[in-house]
């Protein structure tokens, strides 16, 4: 058997393991995460493990999420194909390469230099994602609003910038909470009036989302 045949049988076993047994439901979720090869953003010599239950380094004191967290922000979103996505945090590339997948637009930015380099290259083929090198708690003026953000480093508060290029009626999936703590992952929907509501979905632990390169 080729490898990129194991590869295929490991991650239909993580979808239905890892994903549907633990309850995440959006067949659009699910069927992208079916088809993009996890092992293309890891570190070659890690492949092994790509769909392993559990996040991995990516250098730099980064990890690529765990695929059950990966799946349940990307469900949170409630994307149907005509968004325009921003995402905080490009790591490893592979919730870019699934939003891109379920999205009609991404915008994803990433801090550390030597990771975005990477990481750029791999998302190429990704023909509607942009990425940028810069700083993300002031969001990305430029193509806002956003329909949806996504958020995959943890801020101790929510960014007031985040929340302003936020469309009335979007979305905002994000970990936020004290560095060195578990944080708790937050479903932010903007009203059409310009409120917002807040719910609490789970605890989760992410990488602090720095305000300068590392
Ligand atoms: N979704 C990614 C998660 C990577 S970890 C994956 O699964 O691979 C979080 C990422 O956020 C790291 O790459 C980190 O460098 C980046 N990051 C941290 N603070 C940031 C900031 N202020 N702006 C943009 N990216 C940031």
């Amino acid at each position: 058997m080729q490898l990129k045949d194991v590869m295929a049988l490991r991650r239909n076993d993580m979808v239905d393991n890892q994903l549907e047994a633990r309850g995440i439901k959006d067949e659009r979720v699910l069927d992208a995460m079916r088809s993009i090869p996890r092992e293309a953003f890891v570190d070659p010599a890690m492949a092994e493990s790509a769909y392993d239950d559990r996040p991995l380094s990516i250098g730099f004191s980064q990890t690529i999420s765990q695929p059950y967290i990966v799946a349940l922000m990307t469900e949170l979103l409630e994307l149907k194909g005509n968004e325009k996505v921003l995402e905080i945090g490009t790591g490893s590339g592979y919730q870019t390469a699934v939003l891109s997948k379920l999205a009609a637009e991404v915008y994803s930015i990433e801090i550390v230099k030597p990771l975005y380099d990477r990481t750029s290259k791999l998302l190429a083929p990704y023909k509607n994602v942009t990425v940028a090198n810069r700083d993300g708690y002031n969001g990305w003026k430029e193509h806002a609003p956003y329909d949806r953000i996504i958020v995959t480093a943890a801020p101790e508060n929510v960014p007031e910038p985040l929340i302003e290029q936020l469309k009335a009626g979007g979305i905002m999936v994000i970990p936020s909470g004290p560095h060195g703590w578990s944080q708790s992952l937050i479903k932010i929907v903007k009203k059409p009036d310009g409120t917002i509501s807040k719910d609490f979905i789970c605890d989760v632990a992410f990488v602090p989302l720095t305000r300068k390169d590392i």
